[in-house]
């Protein structure tokens, strides 16, 4: 049985595949387009809202054994969709190199498929931009068992970014680096598998997370704080946080409007006893919407725990659900990626 790190009710697939290769991957994708089996992408499963829990009808596809890494020179490298972001980081370090934007908190966390499929904020987003903007294309497999790049001037690649693998299955990205110092950065050794090193075990953090302009951002700070005080009991809570998301090539529509930079600002905590069965969490959650809904904001929906299945348009608006959506049913005609990124 498999949950998650928000615990959303566990599941068992009824097959899992765990390839290490882009022959492998494809291999079990065509197999299960030609059975019409539902397929279910995960990775690391720090999602909080069920996206990467398999349901009995489904093909587990784990993307952990995913783990190569290639110099391609000139600061960019290849890397295999199912290693941990920050494990990545620590590597590229060796050679004077850094990733513009790993997750935050100091510890492995998301998978390189699973921060694309959230969309992928961090500090370094400041100076950087999202994860985003330091992936220069893509490998991934579709619901067909097609091969694609997707490179960064194509249309498509923007819509990547926050849609849970619901186009297709990241099998490896083109990533730029950053020199990590002023120090000349050498040659990134290449490794077919980077060893898994020990998974970190985090406490049970749970956030919400609004992203605004910045003419927006008292408004959002002061609606969090009453959100947070109108609520008692529900978390341990943290100090809230912000973030300058800096606006380079483009924003992905799933995540934020185009063409400007934005702020994420959030309120978090951890799981408490007093709430242990998420009702005055989900509570708090269900009036965050509302606040969302009613100020016309985005919210990082990618990253939160939420066990209501709204309609994608309730967080990103109808114009876009339906610009995914029709995506969706071009490279997904069959519906057998994360159906629930389709219309409800
Ligand atoms: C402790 C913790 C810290 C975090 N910190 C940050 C942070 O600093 N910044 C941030 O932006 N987010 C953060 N997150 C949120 C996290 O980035 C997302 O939940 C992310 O999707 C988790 O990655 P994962 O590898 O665990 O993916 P999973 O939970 O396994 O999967 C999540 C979604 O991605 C899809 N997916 C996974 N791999 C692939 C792939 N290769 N191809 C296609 N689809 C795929 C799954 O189908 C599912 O829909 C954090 C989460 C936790 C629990």
């Amino acid at each position: 049985m498999l949950s998650d790190f928000g615990g959303f009710p566990p599941g068992t697939p009824q097959a899992v595949c765990r390839p290490t290769s882009l022959y492998e991957l494809q291999a079990a994708m065509a197999d299960c387009a030609a059975r019409r089996r539902q397929m279910r992408t995960r990775c690391f499963a720090h999602s909080m809202n069920g996206m990467a829990v398999p349901r009995s009808d489904e093909t587990l596809i784990d993307l952990t054994g995913v783990r190569h890494i290639v110099w391609n020179g000139r600061g960019a490298i290849t890397v295999g969709a199912g290693l941990a972001v920050w494990d990545l980081d620590q590597y590229v370090r060796r050679f004077g190199w850094k990733l513009p934007v790993v997750n935050d908190g100091g510890a492995a966390a998301s998978s390189v498929g699973g921060l694309i499929a959230a969309g992928g904020i961090g500090e370094g987003c400041m100076l950087h931009g999202g994860f985003w903007e330091s992936v220069a294309s893509l490998v991934l497999v579709t619901a067909a068992g097609e091969v694609r790049t997707v490179t960064r001037d194509n249309p498509v690649f923007p819509w990547l970014f926050g849609s849970f693998g619901a186009l297709g299955v990241v099998y490896e990205a083109v990533i730029d680096l950053v020199p990590a110092s002023s120090a000349r950065p050498r040659r990134v050794v290449d490794t077919p598998a980077l060893p898994e090193q020990a998974r970190t075990v985090w406490p049970p953090h749970l956030w919400l997370t609004l992203f605004v302009t910045g003419s927006q951002l008292e408004d959002a700070i002061a609606c969090l704080h009453d959100l947070a005080s109108a609520n008692p009991g529900v978390w341990r809570p943290r100090s809230a946080y912000e973030y300058f998301v800096l606006h380079r090539r483009f924003n992905p529509p799933l995540v934020f409007e185009a063409g400007r930079d934005f702020i994420a600002v959030g309120v978090w905590g951890d799981r408490s006893g007093e709430d242990a069965d998420l009702s005055g969490y989900l509570a708090m959650e269900a009036g965050f919407q509302a606040l969302v809904e009613a100020r016309g904001w985005r919210r990082y929906f990618q990253s939160e725990l939420i066990r209501d299945r709204r309609p994608l348009d309730r967080y990103v608006g109808s114009d876009t659900a339906d610009a995914f959506h029709a995506l969706k049913a071009a490279w997904d005609p069959a519906g057998l990626l994360n159906a629930f990124m389709a219309p409800a």
